[in-house]
């Protein structure tokens, strides 16, 4: 657990829990992960909550950032997520700006598109990616927490599948065949790397 406050931080009571995000895949994978725990999950759309913009250079500079604006914001504790595709012989890019690959507005077409030019013109052979997420959790009376969870594989072209969101149709975790695109999506979120950042939270701040 890393959490970044001097206290520890204090266990998560089932209610309402702000996901501070308003990117609807992340809304719909953080519901499917904590509303069998007892959570209410209602989101930044729902409270129509102005995105911070994502001035840190790191996964989870970025998450902390989300998650204090939106407890200060709602007065609700809030989980933010802060993730991307990190793409080895690209050096880990797109990396922290995989939503901005696509655009304004987004097109995770064109994002994939981009990165599989990348990909060619590095001449590189060295298909591996990783997707990268890490899960912030900010109490309204300060304090903090981050969780970190990744989950290994390689792209393939072309896209293939439509379940998930942005960057699953080029994604094939290590041992898979299908891409998260394609997949179940009860199994993607038992693998992918915002599962295990779950799995860390849960483990340290659930009762
Ligand atoms: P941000 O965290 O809002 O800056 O955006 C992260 C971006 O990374 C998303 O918009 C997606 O494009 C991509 N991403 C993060 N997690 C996943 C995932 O589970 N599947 C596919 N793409 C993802």
């Amino acid at each position: 657990m890393e959490a970044r406050s001097a206290e520890s931080p204090p266990r998560l009571a089932p209610g309402p829990l702000l996901a501070a995000t308003h990117n609807k895949g992340k809304v719909a994978e953080l519901k499917a992960l904590f509303e069998p725990h007892g959570f209410r999950v209602v989101s930044a759309i729902d409270l129509a909550l102005d995105e911070p913009d994502e001035t840190e250079t790191t996964f989870a500079g970025n998450a902390l950032l989300k998650a204090r604006a939106a407890t200060k914001a709602s007065g609700l504790p809030a989980l933010s997520d802060d993730s991307g595709l990190a793409v080895m012989a690209l050096g880990g890019e797109p990396g922290i700006y995989s939503a901005r690959w696509a655009g304004e507005p987004r097109d995770f077409y064109l994002a994939m598109q981009r990165v599989e030019e990348a990909l060619q013109a590095s001449g590189s052979s060295d298909r591996s990616a990783k997707f990268v997420c890490a899960l912030a959790v900010a109490w309204p009376d300060g304090r903090e927490a981050v969780f970190e969870g990744e989950v290994h594989g390689h792209l393939v072209w072309p896209p293939r599948g439509t379940q998930g969101f942005g960057y699953d149709p080029v994604f094939v975790a290590t041992g898979e065949t299908l891409t998260f695109g394609e997949m179940d999506p009860d199994r993607k979120h038992a693998m992918s790397h915002r599962a295990e950042a779950v799995k860390k939270l849960r483990a340290a701040l659930l009762p």
